[in-house]
């Protein structure tokens, strides 16, 4: 899943950013209202996390063009005001959330998790196909009830194809969701950890395989019977 944070304070937004990678998000950072904006309806993001007060364009208006443009994406607003009406006013421009600085990782974190779950409600907080599931609370995966040890990277992107099943997705569409901007992104990166993940989730069980190979395009994840 990829975020988008717009945050002047650089400071904050670093660490932000430190965070949320270290729990496998792909995350861009953006300290500008209008380079922010401009990023959020150009580039395919999961998640806005946007300041209210920013040089160039307030966290509201942001939010307010981004919905105009038909972007659902679930957005939370921080924000140092705590007056109930500033609250209800970033609601209203279409944020999902609304965090009050300061805060504790921990709950956006939580509040992050609890929207990117939003649009699956049924799908609960254990990803699941065939045999494997992946707990996006303790991070566990597991497959035939054995545990399977995932780099950051490739959890990221089970958690990806686990949430995308049944669908084609290009080469394109797993890079756009899975890996930040700055990431060294070759031709052949989405095949390499497609190997890596085949080797870890598909090849040791005996169960059907659930990465499937679409030739040409890109990839279908799940319990399918033609390709
Ligand atoms: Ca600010």
């Amino acid at each position: 899943m990829r975020i988008l944070i717009v945050e002047d304070e650089h400071k904050i937004a670093n660490a932000l950013k430190r965070g949320l990678e270290q729990e496998s998000y792909a995350v861009d950072v953006e300290y500008d209202g209008e380079d922010g904006l401009h990023a959020a309806l150009n580039e395919d993001y999961d998640l806005l996390i946007l300041d209210r007060m920013l040089p160039g364009m307030e966290g509201m208006e942001i939010c307010r063009q981004v919905r105009q443009n038909n972007l659902h994406c679930p957005i939370i607003m921080l924000t140092a005001k705590d007056q109930i009406k500033d609250r209800v006013a970033g609601l209203n421009s279409g944020a999902d959330d609304y965090l009050i600085k300061p805060f504790a990782f921990e709950e956006l974190l939580a509040r992050i998790k609890a929207l990117l779950r939003r649009p699956q409600d049924s799908l609960g907080t254990v990803l699941k196909s065939d045999s494997l599931t992946l707990d996006t609370v303790s991070y566990e995966v597991k497959r035939n009830n054995k545990i399977i040890n995932l780099s950051s990277k490739e959890y990221a992107l089970l958690y990806y194809l686990l949430r995308n099943q049944d669908r084609v997705l290009s080469k394109d569409t797993i890079i756009a969701h899975v890996w930040d901007f700055d990431a060294d992104v070759l031709p052949n990166t989405v095949e390499v950890y497609m190997g890596y993940l085949r080797n870890k989730i598909d090849k040791p069980f005996s169960g059907p395989d659930l990465i499937h190979t679409v030739r040409g395009f890109g990839y279908k994840f799940g319990v399918v019977k033609n390709v």
